[in-house]
């Protein structure tokens, strides 16, 4: 429930944000990489802190929370340091014709005030990633952690509110009221992850202010196994990937897609591969748990939509779903037109490499695609054919630890993308500069048109 005073507080810090920004504070390079060293030793000094929180929101290890947070965190911070004064300088571009002599450049500026709108799958990457972007690129951030990560959200708060300067960088925690109240601002940009329901609000909100808009959305992604592959390792990367987080991944594979003539083959070898890496079951501490009860009743209601191949058993007081693998499917059951969003694996046989694309292509177009193949005219037919976000070939998930591809959907999964370089401009828009010499002035293009004009 959002009080009075914290739409007072959002707005004021709002407004300081706005005149910090406009003093022109965020601009010196020094100053940008002087606040994301600051945040580096933060996040190493207080690494336990985070951990602690994140293991009580959902259970994730300490190995797994470096892996797949605060490694990554650390990534975007150094890639931006590294190049932040490269990014930022003018670029020279040829000057036509009609404005020599002169010369042109393009140069990026920071937005201004960004909201960034955080998911709570993973509550620390993708609410700190953004921010770091954010900041690289001279802006000042809002950032609002979701609310249903709660221990991480606050954990995130406290480390923020207290060593950062509100008009600089500050987190505000709230459900969906305060998102919505914040909604309202005329930011200059927004920055959103979660699902394309909530992206559809943020974009109506955006478009009240004509605010800059990134959204990073989910979606419905699929491995497409042929039967030109090393079965071994696709079954251990497949898995990895599905139940990593409890498969509340936004690119998790969502739905595995088999040649048919290596199905029966491919089951065993995901039950082997399960049964090899979360040997202890329930009691397993690298496998962590559904975020709350209503996903945890979202998902054992799929359970029954398909023949449970391995896998199935759930205990709701502790939040807990086996890795499960489900065949013989119905592709209209909403299993199938859900994103799931949790460990539940169904595994569809196609028998051409058409009709499997083709199967992808059915569907909005998801945010990863994962093709596990040795052939390279699938390879490329996939790549070449298929709408998508980001792909692996011949892994999981693999593209987005890779700071050179840029990361995000298309459609349904997304609008714009970061990472790197490709989030340093999500936070900068490119001006276009024309300079032009005095010593010289064409009378052509000042009236009045006399005929000899026309003429020329
Ligand atoms: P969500 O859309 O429910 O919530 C995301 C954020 O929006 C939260 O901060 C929440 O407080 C806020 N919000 C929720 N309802 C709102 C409303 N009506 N108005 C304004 N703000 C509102 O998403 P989620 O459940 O946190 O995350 C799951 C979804 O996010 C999945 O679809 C997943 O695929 C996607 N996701 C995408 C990425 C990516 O990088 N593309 C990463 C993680 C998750």
């Amino acid at each position: 429930m959002i009080t009075t005073n914290q739409i007072v507080n959002s707005k004021t810090i709002f407004t300081r944000q706005q005149d910090y920004f406009r003093s022109g504070a965020t601009l010196p390079i020094d100053a940008r990489k002087k606040t994301l060293r600051k945040l580096r030793t933060l996040l190493q000094d207080h690494e336990t802190v985070l951990n602690e929180a994140i293991y009580k929101d959902l259970r994730k290890s300490s190995f797994e929370t470096y892996a797949t947070e605060i490694g990554l965190i650390f990534d975007e911070i150094n890639v931006q340091l590294k190049s932040i004064k490269k990014w930022s300088r003018r670029t020279r571009v040829p000057t036509n014709m009609a404005n020599i002599p002169g010369s042109s450049y393009i140069q990026p500026h920071p937005y201004g005030v960004s909201l960034v709108l955080g998911a709570w799958n993973y509550p620390y990457q993708l609410s700190l990633a953004p921010a770091i972007d954010a900041l690289a690129a001279g802006n000042t951030v809002i950032l609002k952690p979701s609310e249903i990560a709660p221990h991480s959200s606050n954990a995130l708060a406290k480390l923020i509110n207290e060593h950062f300067p509100k008009e600089l960088f500050t987190v505000i925690e709230g459900d969906v009221d305060v998102a919505s109240e914040l909604l309202e601002l005329p930011w200059d940009k927004i920055f959103f992850t979660g699902s394309p329901r909530v992206g559809k609000i943020v974009m109506k909100a955006a478009a009240e202010h004509l605010s800059d808009v990134t959204l990073e959305l989910g979606g419905k992604s699929p491995a497409l196994i042929s039967d030109a592959l090393s079965m071994d390792v696709a079954a251990k990367r497949i898995i990895w990937g599905k139940f990593t987080n409890c498969g509340q991944t936004c690119i998790a594979p969502d739905y595995a897609l088999v040649h048919e003539s290596v199905m029966d083959e491919m089951l065993l070898k995901f039950k082997e591969q399960i049964d090899e890496m979360y040997q202890s079951g329930q009691a397993d501490e690298e496998y962590g748990r559904i975020i709350n009860e209503e996903h945890f009743d979202r998902l054992v209601g799929y359970l029954n939509q398909g023949n449970i191949y391995t896998g199935g058993h759930h205990e709701r007081a502790d939040l807990w779903i086996e890795p499960t693998i489900l065949t013989e499917v119905d592709e209209s059951a909403s299993v199938m037109q859900e994103e799931i969003f949790g460990p539940i694996l169904p595994v569809i046989p196609f028998s051409n490499w058409d009709e499997a694309l083709e199967k992808v292509r059915s569907k909005p177009h998801p945010l990863a695609t994962y093709v596990f193949s040795n052939r390279k005219s699938e390879q490329n037919k996939a790549s070449d054919e298929l709408q998508f976000g980001g792909m692996t070939i011949n892994d999981t998930m693999q593209h987005i630890a890779n700071p050179n591809l840029p990361f995000g959907g298309v459609g349904n999964s997304g609008i714009g993308s970061y990472h790197g370089k490709w989030g340093f401009d999500a936070f900068s828009h490119y001006k276009s500069v024309q300079k032009k010499a005095t010593w010289m002035d064409v009378p052509l293009k000042y009236p009045p048109y006399t005929s000899w004009k026309e003429k020329i």
